[in-house]
């Protein structure tokens, strides 16, 4: 078995609204994601952590968000066609790490569902995915509140 290793990451933009949408999860919030999709600023990053791996190019090329068929578009729909994809060309998904750079809100209880949604769309086991949260310290974009970012690594194998 061989391997491959991916790298992705995403950040949007943080504007009026109740909720976030994170892995999949809808948080109540006093904010919302600014975005052609529902900005899962996570699901982005894995996706082109995944991408990045199998050498398919980027989540710009495959989702583009000038393709009114993405507007408001759970992004685990994108993460279910990159798997589809990732299959199509022989390789399998073996782990998945990832870090949301946050300041709020507190993510800490939604990781078990964010796992659980990430776990049964790319179908590999809950414990193959990792998802931790970073505050930026209250400095910068991210730290004022003003985006949410993500960052993410896959291994992929194939034979
Ligand atoms: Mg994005």
């Amino acid at each position: 078995m061989k391997f491959r290793i991916g790298l992705g990451f995403d950040l949007h933009r943080l504007g009026p609204g109740s909720y976030l949408i994170l892995g999949g999860v809808q948080i109540p919030h006093g904010q919302g994601f600014i975005a052609h999709s529902d900005g899962d600023v996570l699901c982005h990053a894995v996706v082109d952590a995944l991408l990045g791996a199998a050498g398919l190019g980027n989540i710009g090329e495959r989702f583009p968000d000038t393709d009114p068929r993405y507007r408001g578009m759970s992004s685990l729909k994108f993460l279910a066609e990159t798997t589809g994809l990732l299959s199509q060309n022989g390789f399998r998904i073996e782990n998945i790490d990832s870090n949301i750079l946050a300041e709020r809100p507190k993510l800490l209880p939604h990781f078990p569902s964010m796992r659980e949604k990430i776990s049964s769309t790319i179908g590999i086991p809950a414990e193959g995915i990792s998802i931790k949260a970073k505050t930026m310290e209250g400095i910068g974009i991210i730290g004022v509140e003003e985006a949410i970012a993500a960052q993410a690594v896959a291994l992929i194998s194939f034979e």
